[in-house]
Formats: C-alpha cells, structure tokens, sequence
C-alpha cells in the first residue's frame, strides 16, 4: 500500500485543523482532489529505484513546497529525455544519435570489448581513463528472483559483435556482486568455443572492488587498478 494510510492519516489532520479557519467544505473540496494526486505522485515516485514509501512521500512533499518553475523545469526535462535520448543501436549506451560518441570516435580500440550492465556502469569506467576500447552495454544482470533471463539481456547482440572475429578481448566488467558473477559466468562459458583457439582473450577485472557492491560505487583508483589487474577467465 506504499504508505497511502499515512498519508491519508495526515490529510486527515490537515481537515481537522483547517476546518476551524477556512470552513470544512471548503477544505474537503480541495482536499478531495488533493488527496488523489498526491497518492499518485507518491505511487509514481515509488516505483524508481532505491526509492521507499518514505523517501516517495518525502519528495512528494518537496515538489508540493517547491518553486512551480523549478517542478515545471523537472516535469520538462523528463519529457525531453525521453523524446530526444535513445540507446546506441550497436553497444547499447545512452546516445543522442544512432550511434553514441564511443563508437563513432575511431581512435577507440576496436579489438578489446569491455561489457558492463548500464550505461552508468560507461561513466564509471570512463572516469578511470584507462581503457579505450569499446562497450557493450547489456542492460542489466542475470537475476532470477526478478525474472531477468539471458534473453531479456542484450546477448545476442553481443555474439553478433563477436563474429567477425575483430575483438580480441572480452572484459567482462558486470558488477562484482551476485548477479554480476553469475552473467559473468554465464558468458564466459558463452563465449568459450571463440576462445578455444586463443583467438579471444576473456578477462575479469581483478579483485580489489568491494565486493557485493555496484561497479559505479567504486572510486576511480580502485576501478582503475582493477582494470590495470584484470585476469583471464578460465571456464
Ligand atoms: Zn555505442
């Protein structure tokens, strides 16, 4: 119910307490409708990631307060990336064209493929400024307790991208936590028949990021060090 009671219980007070300055009617009238948009902002709010019922009221409220041209300049800049920011038809990052900038630009090293989750996970390491080769984002992890398979995963357009045999190098730089492992895993053993004749090197980033955690927590020394110490795979 995502705390609709708790806001309901406030609202209520809020009745109580009003009704003796500007009239019951008047404030239930207002009330009414207030009480259903704000349960859908908080709804909505609950529904992004890492937000709890707590934090959703807690901006919900903050939007209420705020500046109308502050919300207006949010409510806009959320219409904007959606219409104008789409993903890179070749590794999948965030692109405003086709193809995002890391794949047009040719100075990237074609034959080292690092494979990462989200774009963020892109940022992150192109933070460290030690790799330039390419990406292939996929777009999440292997996670079966939330029904995210393989096939819900950009794989196959990573195979594509392997076939010709230009990548020498596969990183799998997928978070080093559960699901992180598990994709790794599962793509090692994937890619293994392209590795068999050593024309493909599978590597890992080395150990060093906390483990458990997201690639993009990690700080650019670590990240950058683990990149530097990356090991091959064997599977
Ligand atoms: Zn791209």
């Amino acid at each position: 119910m995502r705390g609709g009671a708790w806001i309901r219980f406030g609202i209520g007070i809020g009745i109580g307490i009003g009704a003796g300055v500007g009239g019951r009617a008047a404030w239930g009238a207002v009330l009414g409708v207030y009480e259903g948009v704000v349960q859908d902002l908080i709804d909505e709010l609950g529904r992004l990631p890492n937000i709890g019922p707590k934090s959703a009221q807690r901006i919900a409220f903050h939007l209420l307060q705020a500046d109308p041209a502050d919300v207006r300049r949010l409510a806009e800049v959320l219409l904007r990336v959606k219409e104008t920011v789409r993903f890179c038809e070749l590794c999948g990052n965030v692109a405003s064209a086709q193809r995002c900038r890391i794949c047009l630009d040719p100075r990237r090293d074609a034959t080292v493929l690092c494979v990462v989750e989200e774009p963020k996970d892109v940022v992150a390491i192109e933070r460290t400024r030690e790799f330039r080769g390419r990406y292939h984002v996929l777009g999440g992890a292997i996670s079966p307790i939330d029904g995210v398979g393989p096939d819900d995963l950009r794989i196959r357009e990573l195979m594509t991208r392997l076939a010709d045999g230009t990548v020498v190098e596969l990183i799998l730089a997928t978070d080093p936590n559960l699901e992180g492992e598990a994709t790794a895993t599962y793509l090692a053993r994937l890619v293994k028949p392209l590795a068999a004749d050593g024309a493909l090197r599978i590597t890992r980033l080395a150990s060093g990021l906390p483990v458990g955690g997201d690639l993009e927590y990690a700080d650019e020394v670590t990240l950058g060090r683990a990149f530097e110490g990356r090991r091959s795979l064997d599977v």
